[in-house]
């Protein structure tokens, strides 16, 4: 079969239209979460011994012969049971005559949260019973046979949603926690959604999901990688923080369009909302300019965002670096307010705390009185004339608060920056709603300087993304000059003031690469000879970009942190405090690895109690 025939073959496979059904008849949660008109609803009682599911019936089932499969939510003084399974919730009438005495001893002895089988038929509640707070309140089951399928010992906690419990114990117990409505919501949206963002890159876009490795080697400059041992002595692989060389290897290869659902690995250490593990929608196209990724992006957003929010306006607003830092005080600005006022002087105190104790900096509050007059005491310093422009600049009102600092540029910014945020903190315990969780308001930010100083030594360079990302066309000069101050074409999409992408268009020339690597960023290159060599061979120009999918479905499902929409998260020092990984290893399984664990002298004493 020539390419092209076998190509349209697979596309013409694909996009055969899918058949529709009748209305959806599951809960209005599920509803919201199906999605696209054209799309079946799922049959989710197929090959199951189940006839449907606990949260579909209604009246319209009224007579139906029915099998159920659920866990137990509560009984009712041995009268009712309610049974639960993801789909809702649906009352079972536990039997009182003598003939049904083995199917009641089931359903009042087996202790809630047994998981339990009944058949029986959908009758109507008795008039006055109906309960229209539950969507299938109106219907109950009368029970012919129930199976106690397996008992549940006592709980360590409630599965109800409003009890609370803490989260360690909830990752002690993630496969009772999953239970719960919320992580059931949150990880069935996750899939709803990128269920959608394949289909509208592989079927409408073209793109072609492609699984890379995840042994790997070292990249430069990769610090935050994790070690996987080798049989090879003193030979380790890499576990890759993302697929980025991989999906360049791609284009060259004349994979124009990839994109993969990627797991990504940092060892960063703890940090609260962030994981060793990830997961990102990674993605890379040939022939593309930045304009043409941000679009991309705002398609694949608004196709596959969830039919229960507002829909994503697009284009979504841009800003360079260099004015997000001058005017919210971050790269990632969380543009849903402006904020400048209903600041009470008590509140200054604790603002002024909060910039001494975390930078080390003083900061200058402004009261403007009705008639614009300065109370402050940095009032006698500045000049009637630089007060006016101020007032100008800021186009202040009367009985504004103006916060000023001064000091080097990106420090002072980002301190007005927190303090932007905490303030509207402040203002939120007050009752304000400032950040409203219903907006999403997307941001580009552009224009990223290529190179930033090292921490370590600021008199070297790192790259400000990766090393990989092309330099801002106007400012290819500057690298031989004062290669600081090149612009990137690198870009973050921002969410709310989270950063949820970020990618670049990259280098496709060698030389290029090379002079980035070898004598700006002091980099070995023969680390990445392989990738050298690649852009020598008729690499075309390309670009992409990277979801990070796990802190993007947190804000859309309002979570308060990404281990809410991650089935299995690690804790936040990155222990999985169920089975207790990471896990020591018996020092005869380490030695096919050549290693010997060297162990601090505390812990040595632990060990040996
Ligand atoms: N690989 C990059 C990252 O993980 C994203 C990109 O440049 O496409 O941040």
């Amino acid at each position: 079969m020539s390419f092209p025939s076998w190509l349209s073959q697979l596309y013409r496979g694909l996009s055969r239209p899918i058949r529709r059904t009748t209305q959806p008849i599951w809960g209005s949660l599920y509803r919201s979460l199906v999605q696209s008109s054209q799309r079946r609803n799922p049959e989710f009682s197929s090959f199951a011994v189940r006839t449907n599911t606990c949260g579909e019936l209604r009246s319209s089932h009224l007579g139906q012969e029915v099998t159920l499969c659920g866990w137990i939510q509560y009984r009712r003084q041995n009268t009712f049971l309610v049974l639960r399974d993801f789909h809702g919730l649906v009352q079972v009438v536990i039997p009182q005559d003598e003939s049904a005495a083995s199917v009641r001893k089931i359903l009042c002895e087996a202790p809630v949260e047994s998981v339990v089988q009944v058949s029986g038929t959908v009758i109507s509640r008795p008039a006055g019973q109906e309960n229209p707070k539950m969507p299938t309140g109106e219907i109950e089951i009368k029970v012919k046979t129930a199976e106690l399928l397996n008992a549940c010992k006592k709980l360590p906690f409630e599965i109800k949603d409003f009890m609370k419990k803490t989260e360690a114990l909830r990752l002690q117990y993630r496969y009772l926690d999953l239970r719960s409505f919320q992580m059931q919501y949150n990880l069935r949206l996750r899939s709803q959604m990128v269920m959608k963002m394949r289909e509208y890159l592989c079927n409408l876009h073209g793109f072609v999901d492609i699984e890379t490795p995840t042994l790997f080697k070292r990249t430069p400059g990769g610090a935050k990688e994790f070690l996987v041992p080798s049989r090879e002595p003193g030979k380790f692989y890499s576990l890759p923080q993302s697929p980025q060389q991989f999906k360049q290897l791609l284009m060259v290869g004349g994979l124009d369009r990839y994109f993969q659902v990627a797991r990504c690995y940092r060892d960063e250490g703890s940090r609260p909302d962030r994981q060793p593990e990830f997961t990102q929608i990674d993605i890379e196209m040939s022939f593309v300019d930045q304009t043409g990724i941000q679009s991309l992006i705002e398609g694949l957003l608004q196709y596959s965002w969830p039919n229960d929010k507002d829909p994503v306006v697009v284009p979504f607003p841009t800003v360079t670096f260099t004015e997000a830092l001058a005017t919210y005080g971050t790269d990632k600005p969380d543009t849903r307010f402006g904020m400048k006022k209903y600041l009470k002087r008590k509140d200054i105190e604790s603002i002024r705390k909060f910039a001494a104790d975390h930078f080390n900096q003083e900061i200058l509050p402004v009261f403007l009185n009705a008639n614009r007059n300065w109370n402050s005491p940095v009032a006698s310093f500045i000049m009637e004339s630089q007060r006016l422009e101020l007032i100008r600049l800021m186009d202040t009102q009367e009985e504004d608060v103006v916060l000023l600092t001064a000091g080097e540029h990106n420090k002072a910014c980002s301190l007005l920056g927190k303090l932007r945020l905490e303030c509207a903190d402040l203002l939120e315990t007050r009752g304000m709603v400032l950040r409203d969780p219903t907006l999403f308001s997307f941001l580009w930010v552009v224009d990223f300087p290529l190179f930033l100083p090292k921490e370590e030594n600021p008199r070297e360079l790192e790259s400000a993304h990766h090393p990989f990302t092309a330099p801002h066309p106007s400012d290819i000069h500057l690298l031989y000059t004062e290669p600081k101050k090149a612009r990137s074409q690198h870009y973050d999409l921002v969410l709310n003031g989270n950063e949820i992408g970020g990618g670049s268009i990259r280098i496709h020339n060698a030389e290029l690469q090379r002079y980035i690597l070898a004598t700006l960023l002091k980099e070995d290159v023969k680390m990445l000879s392989h990738l050298l060599q690649a852009l020598d061979y008729g690499a075309p120009p390309h670009g992409g970009i990277a979801l990070g999918l796990d802190r993007l479905i947190c804000l859309v499902t309002g979570s308060p942190s990404i281990r809410d929409v991650i089935a299995f998260p690690k804790s936040f020092r990155g222990h999985d405090l169920m089975s207790n990984a990471p896990d020591s290893i018996p020092s005869e399984e380490l030695k096919p690895y050549h290693i010997r664990v060297s162990w601090p002298t505390d812990s040595k004493a632990e060990r040996a109690h």
